[in-house]
């Protein structure tokens, strides 16, 4: 059997820190004694609350646990290609020369913001059923930063991911482990885990969940996720404004790199293809869905937050969003 490195997924939520909690106590009960060695991995998308942020950098200190290492997506290459290819094809397709214009001043270089520069990359933002995010920002940066590094080097990995199964039904599929092949295999330690284990665990050593939870947040990944649901968005529109700020400011930047002219951080998935930009934006921008969701009316409006639906989880199995 090869040498293993266990790599741990961390997100800074509740699933995630249960299992970093319950990785101290298999480092402790085995892996010393078996010379197997524990790595843990956060990807920021610059996009996560300072808190979150707090919290992840803190939380070795505060449980005594392994070190965090950040990993970030790189996106600087990438746009040298679009800014060749949106020259070479654009005009050609018939974009009209001032779109092309500014899709290339806005993608001269990177902003440095792993959300944003692959927004402008992609020309749009991520959706339900477009959702790019969770692998460019979270699952390639630690496989490649990380896990192919171990893999090359002869070590067996195994990834551990904190999902489990009561959280959707397509969670409840997955195998406990897996063989993916080439010395990696996927454990998830937490499958048949309730939430009253995962804040069990957080009490036995002390540790408080990340307080974005008791300051009336659902999911504690990117602020706001994609998938925010209606009673989320009012909740963060509320108590942080300076994120829908952002989000606002992301609008126009990230409108800049569309072959449309505008794109919008809430997509509206039955959006159809003649809408001009400015209808697509005045309707279902950043702060028309805010100020949506502080209506207690239905869905007529705006159709891209859920009202009352069961919080929708990430749909990757690696459990990197919550
Ligand atoms: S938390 Fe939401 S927006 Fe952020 S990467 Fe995951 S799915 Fe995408």
């Amino acid at each position: 059997m090869k040498p293993v490195t266990h790599v741990l997924s961390y997100s800074g939520g509740k699933d995630s820190t249960a299992l970093y909690l319950l990785g101290i106590e298999i480092a402790e009960r085995w892996a010393s004694r078996r010379g197997q060695t524990i790595r843990v991995v956060f990807a920021d998308t610059g996009n996560e609350h300072p808190e979150t942020l707090d919290y992840v950098r803190d939380l070795p200190r505060r449980s005594g646990g392994p070190a965090i290492e950040w990993v970030r997506a790189d996106f600087t290459a990438d746009f040298a290609r679009k800014r060749h290819y949106v020259a070479e094809h654009w005009p050609a397709d018939g974009v009209p020369d001032s779109i092309v214009s500014q899709a290339l001043e806005v993608l001269a270089e990177p902003t440095g913001i792993p959300f944003l520069d692959l927004c402008l990359l992609k020309g749009r933002f991520p959706s339900r059923r477009a959702q790019f995010c969770t692998s460019e920002l979270k699952v390639i940066p630690i496989t490649e930063q990380i896990i192919l590094p171990l893999l090359e080097s002869g070590l067996a990995v195994f990834s551990w991911q904190g999902i489990r199964a009561e959280e959707s039904p397509e969670r409840a599929t997955k195998p406990r482990i897996q063989s993916v092949g080439g010395g990696l295999w996927i454990w998830r330690p937490l499958h048949a885990w309730t939430i009253d284990r995962v804040f069990a665990i957080h009490r036995r050593h002390g540790i408080e969940p990340n307080p974005l939870y008791r300051q009336g947040m659902h999911r504690v990944g990117c602020m706001p996720c994609i998938n925010c649901r209606k009673d989320e968005l009012r909740e963060i529109a509320r108590r942080f404004p300076d994120h829908i700020d952002k989000i606002a400011a992301w609008e126009a930047i990230a409108s800049q790199a569309s072959k449309r002219g505008a794109t919008t951080f809430f997509h509206k998935e039955n959006a159809s293809g003649d809408r001009s930009a400015e209808e697509i934006f005045a309707g279902a921008n950043v702060r028309q869905a805010v100020a949506w969701a502080m209506t207690s009316r239905g869905g007529k409006q705006l159709d891209m937050l859920r009202m009352h639906e069961p919080l929708p989880v990430c749909s990757s199995a690696y459990g990197l969003c919550e």
